[in-house]
């Protein structure tokens, strides 16, 4: 039991959280008004290390820019303790922390110490022991750092300020290159074309960063807890740490037992109320490097780093039986159960999406079997089990190409002509009826045959393509698995494929959001050869993953697809219809097309029409129809809706 006055310093320790997050995020919002129309970079130097000290608690900070010879650097901001005498100073690259940063493209903070040698410790334990250094970084330079010194009141600085202090970076950076490049243009004092388009674009970026940072500002409503996208941005951080340090993450999925019940017996209020005082509970419970998130209903996930899977089934114990105590809602006590499923990194995944599928299964284990708490096991994983027996299937699917291409309609929204099909793949296997993409391409995937497929495909789409274009101009959309891209032979496969030239103009590739995230130089020169034949490219599945658009522009993309899960509802619910209505006027404002998918409903239709919507796809036209029944329905378009 909790005492009394333990309850109140909690609360107070709690308020005291809330309150520091909402400073935090009032900061960066500041920041970024303050400096997003900025045009004079001493300015905005002022103001950022000003505002960058609020935020991180810092004696000191100092920002440091690189000079125009590239081969030294000038402090050029700096508050805080000694910072008038040290701002103006130069300094050789090869010195000091800056010129590390410089040299190995990372941030510094007191954890690379133990990476370095002896020697090499000993040099700067003294000099950077209690510092914090991340790089601003520019879009196509290295621009400089801002750098934290000695924590107020002592202490070092924690793992929240450096995140903190890299999306502040990340603000900076854009500001500074975006005065740099008016700068540039006063000098060449005839308004040049060229930069104007790239301030264009500057502009643009700083618009969607600061949309950006409001949608990262995000927690859950409800709760207070990081929402979805918090949660993401925080284990991508936290897996590149591990990396670095070869360190564990346990990932801890929690699904509520029954609550649907609960809400339907108490009501919706007393539910969120439910939710609220879980929330609360768990978060008393939580280290101060872990992260509490709520992912939707009555989903909670947290990550745990530095735990094997000893320490996070240990958590996990913790954890439940902490939920286990009853709870007073609506004057009762309310005894409240969850099913647990933990993944460990790197054993159980790699990267943040296999994690959470694994939690995930891990969990349904858990609930299924009425068991509480599972730790993920892949030998009794649906997806790995049921891969076992279905991979020599599918092989044989393959070479005796029992798959098949269904076409869905797109329709251009103003005048309801049809322009465009996505060909969506379908096995119906005589052992196994209809199979579902979603799960044969993920076997073929994890058996590496999935590139064998989509060249399959590519190939199908575009000889049906052919067929259909010879009465109307109609183009396929193929979905490619993300990683083709990055077969060696990609190109030299799909020019073989395509053979003419004009055959381009028959496609498009869609391709997931996710991608984007990595290996960003090797895509951007695909995806420019693939343009390059004429064939579109549409980015798959917008708003689930973690992308961002002012990167995405950087690809050379002519359409954005929202996901149907925030199309499907749009006439009802007030957050995915924000989505959508700002999705699309970006996307505009980026020069580019948008796609609904999922659209189901007329009301849903009669939106999208209005927030100017291009094209709809979904249950309302048709659903995925096989080749004859496509063309049925192509011949008595648009009389057939
Ligand atoms: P996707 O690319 O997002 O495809 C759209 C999915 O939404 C399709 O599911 C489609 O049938 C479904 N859909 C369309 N309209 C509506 C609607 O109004 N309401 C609802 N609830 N759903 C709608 P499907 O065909 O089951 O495909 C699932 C996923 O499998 C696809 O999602 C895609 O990621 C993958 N997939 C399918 N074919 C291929 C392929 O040839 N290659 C690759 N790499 N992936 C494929
Ligand atoms: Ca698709
Ligand atoms: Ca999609």
């Amino acid at each position: 039991m909790i005492d009394g006055r333990q309850k109140k310093s909690n609360v107070v320790e709690l308020n005291q959280n809330l309150k520091d997050r909402e400073v935090e995020i009032d900061l960066l919002q500041k920041t970024f008004t303050e400096i997003g129309s900025e045009l004079d970079l001493d300015k905005i130097f002022q103001i950022a290390s000003a505002q960058a000290r609020a935020l991180i608690q810092a004696e000191t900070v100092l920002i440091p820019l690189l000079d125009e010879n590239c081969e030294t650097y000038s402090y050029r901001g700096g508050a805080g303790k000694n910072a008038e005498e040290i701002v103006g100073e130069s300094l050789p690259l090869e010195f000091g922390v800056c010129g590390w940063v410089w040299k190995h493209k990372r941030p510094w903070w007191r954890g690379v110490l133990d990476e370095l040698s002896e020697d090499e410790k000993n040099l700067w334990e003294e000099e950077a022991g209690s510092m914090i250094m991340v790089p601003l970084q520019g879009r196509r330079h290295f621009l400089g750092g801002i750098s934290g010194i000695n924590k107020i009141g002592g202490g070092e600085f924690t793992r929240r300020d450096f995140n903190l202090l890299q999306m502040f970076a990340s603000i900076v950076s854009i500001a500074i290159e975006n005065a740099m490049a008016v700068g540039n243009m006063e000098k060449v004092s005839r308004i040049n074309e060229d930069y104007r388009n790239r301030l264009e674009i500057l502009n643009k970026q700083l618009l969607e960063s600061s949309k950006e940072l409001k949608y990262l500002s995000l927690y859950d409503t409800v709760t207070g807890l990081p929402n979805r996208s918090l949660f993401h941005d925080r284990l991508s951080r936290n897996l590149s740490q591990a990396i670095l340090s070869e360190e564990h993450i346990g990932i801890l999925l929690i699904d509520l037992d029954r609550f649907k019940e609960v809400n339907e017996a108490l009501g919706h209020e007393h539910g969120d109320l439910l939710l609220k005082k879980i929330s609360r509970r768990l978060e008393r419970h939580m280290k101060l490097d872990e992260t509490l998130a709520r992912l939707g209903g009555d989903e909670f996930v947290i990550i745990l780093p530095a735990c094997d899977e000893t320490l996070s089934m240990q958590r996990a114990k913790e954890f439940k039986i902490l939920l286990n105590e009853p709870f007073n809602v609506a004057n009762m006590k309310m005894a409240v159960s969850g099913s647990f499923g933990v993944a460990v990194f790197p054993e159980q995944g790699e990267d943040a999406s296999s994690l959470l599928s694994h939690a995930d299964s891990a969990m349904y284990e858990a609930k299924n079997n009425q068991i509480g708490l599972c730790l993920y096991n892949p030998a009794r994983d649906l997806m790995t089990r049921g891969h076992l027996v279905m991979v020599a299937d599918i092989h044989r699917a393959l070479k005796e190409k029992q798959f098949e291409l269904y076409y869905q309609p797109k329709i251009s929204i103003k005048d309801n002509q049809l322009i465009a099909a996505e060909a969506l793949g379908r096995w119906i296997s005589e052992e196994w009826g209809m199979v579902s993409p979603d799960y044969f391409i993920k076997v073929l995937e994890r058996n590496s045959l999935l590139d064998e497929y989509t060249y399959w495909a590519i190939e199908t789409a575009l000889q049906q393509a052919r067929i259909w274009n010879k009465k109307q101009v109609l183009r396929i959309a193929v979905n490619l698995s993300p990683q083709i891209l990055m077969d060696p032979d990609f190109i030299e496969n799909l020019n073989q494929i395509i053979g003419d030239r004009k055959n381009g103009k028959y496609l498009t590739f869609e391709i997931t959001e996710n991608l984007f995230l990595s290996e960003y130089d090797t895509l951007s020169s695909v995806l420019e050869h693939i343009r390059q034949l004429g064939i579109e490219l549409s980015i798959d599945d917008y708003g689930t993953g973690y992308s961002s658009l002012s990167r995405l522009i950087k690809l050379p993309v002519n359409e954005l697809k929202i996901d149907k899960s925030f199309v499907k509802n749009v006439d009802t619910n007030n957050d995915d219809e924000t989505v959508v209505r700002s999705t699309i006027e970006l996307a505009h404002n980026l020069g580019m097309k948008v796609v609904a998918e999922g659209v189901e409903s007329e009301a849903a239709m009669e939106l999208l029409k209005r927030y100017d919507c291009d094209i709809a796809q979904g249950f309302l036209i048709s659903k995925p129809l096989p080749v004859a029944e496509f063309e049925t329905f192509l011949d008595n378009y648009p009389a057939s809706r």
